[in-house]
């Protein structure tokens, strides 16, 4: 079947400016990091990002070794991109990254511009695009110094792969020094992509005033930390659930779930209740509450998950009672 995008796409989706750039992505992004590889049903992938499309989701995020197999999911997308969304390529941000280990040798991971500049080639290629809109330095390199990974950072930006260039799991020091050295090449740091849940605090640290302060955006990644901030572990863990599946490559595991953690959601849970949400939509909410947070990307492993997750744009105010409960519940 051949798909036209719904044409009310754009009513109801929040776009926020990506730091002072020029740039404006949904409040809600998607990601492709599990249930877009090889051993996932085709047809599923496809309703799910036709759905994120059809309800105001521009951003679509990868990476080269998002899988399985590493390159699986941008093989996936390339698919779609080519069967369904090509016609929209203007209307869309697509985002992938290079900085864990994609090929053997030493040419195959961290942040050379050997790598960076190899890997981004085989990104477009597999996507069947000719450029990214975001390309991202997905970890920092202990070894590399932070003016050659940056100087291919501007260099694929200067040569037209990417628009705009964004770093991931930089610390706040690591992410000033990198804006510093992107500011005098000409190339500005456009967003970080950080782990940003209820559960997974850093970025309240230090990340998030370094990049407020310099006009950076920041995109939060596994803000239901896997699922986990979900009801679906509340009654032991279902066969269909990521916690369920062993799929490697930093997939949750069943012994994450402890019944510590679960009391905790349990508690969380019932505030949302009383707040009108389920608990995936108040954990996303809650991460919303931040104008410093440009964007949220969540995964989604079916379609019925991103419509769910997209009513938590409905409410992302919380009263101060509200905020000291759920501080309460995770200390
Ligand atoms: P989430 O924390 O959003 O977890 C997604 C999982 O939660 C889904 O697969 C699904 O689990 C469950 N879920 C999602 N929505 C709902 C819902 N409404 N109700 C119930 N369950 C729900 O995000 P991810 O950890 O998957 O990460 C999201 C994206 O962030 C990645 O795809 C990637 O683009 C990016 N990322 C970036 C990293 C980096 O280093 N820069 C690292 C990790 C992620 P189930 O499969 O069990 O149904």
């Amino acid at each position: 079947m051949s798909y036209t995008a719904d044409s009310n796409r754009y009513d109801s989706m929040q776009y926020r400016r990506c730091g002072k750039s020029g740039l404006k992505l949904p409040a809600i992004s998607l990601g492709l990091w599990h249930n877009f590889g090889d051993i996932d049903d085709f047809g599923k992938c496809r309703t799910i990002i036709q759905t994120a499309f059809d309800n105001g989701i521009t951003h679509f995020d990868l990476a080269n070794n998002y899988g399985p197999p590493p390159g699986g999911a941008e093989v996936t997308f390339g698919k779609i991109f080519k069967q369904d969304l090509k016609p929209y390529r203007d209307e869309m941000i697509v985002s992938s990254k290079a900085g864990y280990g994609m090929w053997p040798g030493p040419y195959g991971e961290w942040g050379s511009k050997k790598y960076l500049v190899s890997s981004l080639d085989q990104s477009l290629k597999r996507m069947g695009l000719d450029y990214v809109d975001i390309f991202y330095h997905h970890r920092p390199d202990p070894e590399t110094p932070l003016e050659e990974t940056m100087g291919a950072l501007d260099l694929i930006v200067r040569q037209g792969k990417a628009l705009y260039i964004g770093i991931s799991n930089y610390s706040a020091s690591e992410t000033q020094k990198a804006i510093e050295v992107l500011n005098s090449l000409g190339t500005p740091l456009l967003i970080h992509q950080a782990k940003y849940s209820m559960l997974v605090r850093w970025v309240e640290e230090g990340l998030l005033e370094v990049l407020d302060k310099n006009g950076v955006g920041c995109i939060a990644f596994s803000s239901l930390a896997q699922g986990i901030l979900t009801n679906k572990y509340l009654n032991g863990i279902p066969a269909d659930s990521r916690a369920a599946s062993a799929r490697g490559n930093g997939a949750l595991e069943s012994n994450v779930l402890t019944q510590e953690i679960i009391q905790k959601v349990r508690r969380l849970n019932e505030l949302a209740q009383q707040r009108g949400q389920d608990m995936a939509q108040m954990a996303l909410a809650w991460i919303l509450k931040d104008q410093r947070m440009t964007s949220l990307i969540i995964g989604a492993s079916k379609a019925e998950q991103v419509i769910d997750s997209l009513q938590s744009l409905k409410n992302y105010q919380f009263t101060n009672d509200e905020l000291n409960t759920i501080e309460s519940i995770l200390k």
